[in-house]
């Protein structure tokens, strides 16, 4: 099978092509991303109709780019997959126009996707897990884990009941007047910082269950700056690395506890190959990497960190979802519609509305 993805659900335009014979490895043929971090960067954070309007201007020349690194013609398609849901609907409905454009003009059949089912198939793509496996959605906008027992069938075992950790990281950044995105350079600064000279909350670690929350934590982290510039009239940079190795355990500490928790629940259902992914941009984390290799390793279970490219918005895990639902036998038609909210734990657009 070859499909042609689409994606234009938050900030980035993205359309790629993948290949799958059964018994191969899959082949990403073409992978094409347009991001938009410079057009929303005048206002610190994604503004919906910039996006939407970028997104409709890049998806015409994303998916012609595609097909041309790919070396193939709609001709050579099997079916077009596009992401039908959750995000900016603006975005999505870009993609879902263009792949139904597409759709009518090549006769292809059309599949929709849940971008969250998009990033939690990904591990299948890179390193083919076998079903069920476990997953850790950590991203700016995302944190969840998520047990995936077959392309159509995910449960939530729990997720962050406020902030992401992304956006927590990009939150401590911007307090601590370092540059965007938060996430690499408040670790940059970390790798120099004490851990234990300041210690800040680990939420919910006293609750059961896998919920998580970041809130308190960026707060927590607000005080002692503000505690250290009352004193001193300043931060030293030995202050600003202490911060930022402090945020950086804390928030990894959370994360590794609450993956432990879901651990348990994964291997209740007796997985024949148990394994845990990481994926998201917060998954770039070398420390947040170690802690939760360790943790696998000594669960028994394989660790498994799709490459960043494929982790943060991409297309290519799109097309590849499209892959597994076309194979698995379900298509939708031109009354796909664009969703701004679609809870994973209703993943088949034909099964919403039926309760499930
Ligand atoms: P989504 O809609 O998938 O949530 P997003 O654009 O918000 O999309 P990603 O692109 O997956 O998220 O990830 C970006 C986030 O990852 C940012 O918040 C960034 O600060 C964070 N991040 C990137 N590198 C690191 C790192 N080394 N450590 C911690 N966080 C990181
Ligand atoms: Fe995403």
């Amino acid at each position: 099978l070859t499909l042609i993805g689409l994606e234009s659900s938050c900030d980035d335009t993205a359309a790629a092509v993948v290949r799958h014979a059964s018994g191969a490895r899959p082949e990403i043929l073409s992978s094409v991303v347009a991001g938009q971090t410079d057009l929303h960067a005048p206002f610190g954070g994604v503004v919906p109709e910039i996006a939407a309007r970028a997104h409709a201007e890049k998806v015409d020349i994303c998916v012609e780019a595609a097909l041309a690194e790919a070396g193939v013609g709609l001709a050579a398609l099997d079916a077009i997959a596009v992401t039908a849901g959750p995000g900016l609907i603006g975005g999505v409905l870009s993609g879902v126009m263009c792949a139904k454009g597409l759709a009518a003009a090549s006769g292809l059949p059309l599949v929709g996707i849940n971008h969250l089912a998009g990033h939690a198939l990904t591990p299948r793509l890179t390193d083919g897990l076998a079903f069920p496996y476990l997953i850790l959605l950590v991203s700016g906008g995302h944190c969840q884990f998520l047990m995936v027992r077959g392309a159509e069938d995910f449960t939530r075992l729990g997720g962050t009941i406020d902030d992401a950790p992304g956006e927590a990281f990009d939150k401590t950044a911007r307090l601590l007047a370092l540059p965007q995105p938060g996430g690499p350079a408040v670790e940059a600064e970390a790798a120099a910082g004490d851990p234990a000279r300041f210690t800040f909350p680990r939420p919910l670690l006293d609750r059961p269950g896998c919920d998580l929350s970041f809130s308190g934590l960026k707060t927590a982290l607000l005080r002692a700056r503000d505690a250290l510039i009352a004193e001193k009239g300043g931060l030293t940079r030995a202050d600003r690395a202490d911060l930022c190795a402090g945020f950086q355990a804390a928030v990894r500490d959370v994360l590794v506890e609450k993956s432990r928790r879901a651990i348990t629940l994964y291997l209740q259902e007796g997985p024949d190959s148990p394994a845990i992914a990481v994926a998201g941009g917060v998954a770039a984390n070398a420390s947040l990497r170690a802690a939760l290799r360790v943790l696998a390793e000594e669960a028994g279970l394989r660790f498994v960190a799709p490459p960043l490219r494929l982790c943060t918005d991409n297309a290519a895990m799109i097309a590849w979802a499209g892959i597994e639902r076309f194979r698995a036998g379900h298509c939708d038609d031109m009354t796909l519609a664009a969703r701004p909210r679609w809870p994973l734990d209703t993943v088949s657009p034909a099964m919403l509305g039926t309760g499930k």
